[in-house]
């Protein structure tokens, strides 16, 4: 059977149990040396001058909003083909998604939507760098600096994307990141960060994760919690931060590869295989997609939907039609779009036998 994601070769060949070990015999757990080293490393990875590592990377989301001032009853541009977690964030500020249509060939925020929706005089946008790809970021982030709109990059799936040597996360007032296990920087369990170039949101966002404090006990700021990154799983992310790229490039090769195989078959594949694409996930669009999946499983080969319902059709949140604009293209792709195996440590005998049976299913 050959897995839809596995972290297994990102991790076996590490010596993580050392990483786990210096914490252990430090006994020090929470906000210690292993999360200020990372903060400092993965901003300097990043290319941006602050990093506050959270819990996750919801909350990520959740605290950057807060901290670029938004608040109950503002509004929030999203989009709705990315998997709810930009609108828990919004709901968990109170405030309102106003999601915008995707682009039909990157499936990321489409730019004259996106200007339309600036009418509705939003307080920020969250841009998803969907499947590992840039979205069309600096066209937005310029439209929205000039309407006085705050940018949150979401780069749960993007980690290491690039433009010009600026990578995701390195153009909004602030980004977000997950490291979840199977992200592309994925740690032994939850783990998130926000990233900013602004003093002042970085401040904001280190009070926001520990209770609101300025300091012990002195609660400064509202809206605070706890959300904090562990000292073992920050010792397990700076073992592996070096690694990345080389990761990275694992994943666009096999992308590649699937992409030159499936040329002519009549399914929609990523059109960007450069440095702006991590793979975090291969998906290709194709009519009739139960069948294409059930063939595949059967011949021992997993798939997923990412994602199957758009945000705005949630039974727990559902909206007023007439609360956004059409979601055409947003809806169309989520009746289409399916994701095929990509990670790094794929051998190349499973990329080729995922390329068979693919074959096989198109009787190509
Ligand atoms: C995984 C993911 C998140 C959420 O991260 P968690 O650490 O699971 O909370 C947010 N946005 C996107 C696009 C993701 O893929």
């Amino acid at each position: 059977m050959i897995p839809l994601f596995s972290a297994v070769a990102a991790n076996k060949d590490l010596n993580l149990l050392a990483s786990v070990q210096r914490v252990i015999e430090r006994h020090w757990y929470v906000l210690g040396e292993e999360v200020a080293e990372f903060e400092k490393e993965f901003a300097q990875y990043i290319g941006v001058t602050n990093c506050i590592s959270v819990a996750n990377g919801t909350d990520a989301l959740e605290l950057a909003l807060r901290g670029v001032g938004v608040r109950q009853g503002d509004k929030v541009i999203t989009v709705a083909n990315a998997g709810f977690y930009s609108s828990t964030a919004i709901h968990a500020v109170g405030a309102v998604p106003c999601y915008v249509d995707v682009d039909a060939n990157s499936l990321t925020m489409c730019l004259a939507a996106f200007e339309a929706a600036l009418a509705l005089k939003p307080k920020a946008v969250i841009v998803t760098h969907l499947y590992g790809r840039l979205a069309e970021i600096e066209s937005i982030a310029r439209l929205a600096k000039a309407g006085k709109v705050a940018v949150v990059e979401d780069c749960a799936q993007a980690h290491g994307a690039a433009q010009n040597d600026r990578k995701a996360g390195s153009f909004g007032d602030v980004a977000c990141f997950s490291f979840y296990p199977t992200k592309n920087l994925g740690a032994l369990g939850d783990g998130g960060a926000v990233v900013t170039r602004s003093t002042e949101v970085a401040e904001q966002i280190r009070m926001l994760r520990q209770y609101g404090w300025s300091q012990k006990y002195k609660v400064a700021v509202p809206g605070g919690r706890n959300s904090r990154l562990d000292e073992m799983q920050a010792a397990v992310l700076r073992t592996k931060l070096p690694y990345l790229d080389g990761w990275n490039e694992q994943r666009r090769e096999i992308a590649k590869r699937y992409n030159q195989a499936f040329s002519g078959f009549p399914l929609q594949c990523p059109q960007f295989t450069g440095k702006e694409y991590v793979a975090h996930l291969y998906v290709v669009q194709i009519e009739n997609r139960d069948a294409f999946r059930n063939f595949l499983k059967e011949n021992a080969i997993l798939t997923d939907v990412h994602y199957p319902i758009p945000d705005h059709k949630q039974a727990a949140y559902a909206l007023p039609a007439e609360s956004n604009g059409k979601l055409e293209k947003t809806e169309q792709a989520c009746e289409k779009v399916v994701s095929l195996p990509c990670y790094p440590g794929m051998t190349d005998e499973e990329v080729e036998q995922v390329i068979t049976v693919v074959r096989m299913y198109f009787n190509k």
